[in-house]
């Protein structure tokens, strides 16, 4: 029987993307194969439990609700990640994965909407980053610049010109959240026009920062 090690499956309100704002249950895997230097959810990289694939359905059967969030750590580290996807995509679930994007999202189901990341240089991770997967991106799919300085936004602006991925997918640019004001990267993208959905970390604001499983 097929299982995932699973950190956390909780209820609550999606925070990002333009999902943001809606009911949604978030099954969060464990581990990381990144280390970002702005990292929220270090408790993932290690901490969780074996959970077969019914144990996980009867979890989120509690709550009644049809939006299910795949987010991690990386959920892509573990291959299984894909069969429960199209399990839940057969069983009429709208499905998201948020990934980091260091690993290939070719083989992800295309029923399941991916809001993916480019790392940003302050990430410390822009190394990982598969240019390979833009190629695989739908015109629903979600792209992320995570923002934590004016040269972060430089390179994000720049690699959406390079990458042409204006007309690709949903573009998405967020702040690092104690690093880089909201203002200041709104100014950024006003002052050039840039196509993009600017989003705050909505659970941020609602809850303590440091608070888990909301
Ligand atoms: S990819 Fe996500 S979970 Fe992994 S280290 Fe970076 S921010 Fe943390």
């Amino acid at each position: 029987m097929h299982s995932l090690n699973i950190n956390e499956i909780y209820y609550s309100v999606q925070g990002e993307s333009t999902y943001a704002g809606l009911p949604c249950i978030f099954i969060r895997l464990t581990w990381c194969n990144l280390r970002c230097t702005y990292c929220d959810t270090e408790y993932a990289f290690y901490e969780g439990k074996e959970m077969t694939f019914p144990e996980i359905k009867d979890e989120i059967k509690k709550y009644d609700c049809r939006l299910v969030e795949i987010t991690g750590g990386e959920p892509l580290v573990q291959k299984r990640v894909h069969n429960l996807m199209t399990e839940l995509c057969d069983e009429g679930y709208t499905v998201l994965i948020e990934t980091s994007g260091s690993l290939p999202v070719r083989d992800i189901d295309k029923r399941v909407v991916v809001i993916m990341d480019l790392k940003t240089p302050s990430s410390a991770m822009m190394h990982k980053n598969r240019y390979e997967n833009l190629e695989y991106l739908k015109p629903t799919d979600e792209l992320k610049f995570v923002i934590g300085s004016e040269e972060d936004y430089i390179w994000a602006r720049e690699t959406i010109k390079q990458y042409q991925l204006t007309d690709k997918c949903r573009l998405l640019f967020s702040t690092v959240f104690t690093s880089f004001s909201p203002k200041e990267l709104v100014d950024l993208i006003l002052r050039d026009h840039l196509p993009v959905r600017f989003q705050l970390q909505m659970h941020k604001y609602i809850w303590d920062p440091s608070i888990k499983g909301v």
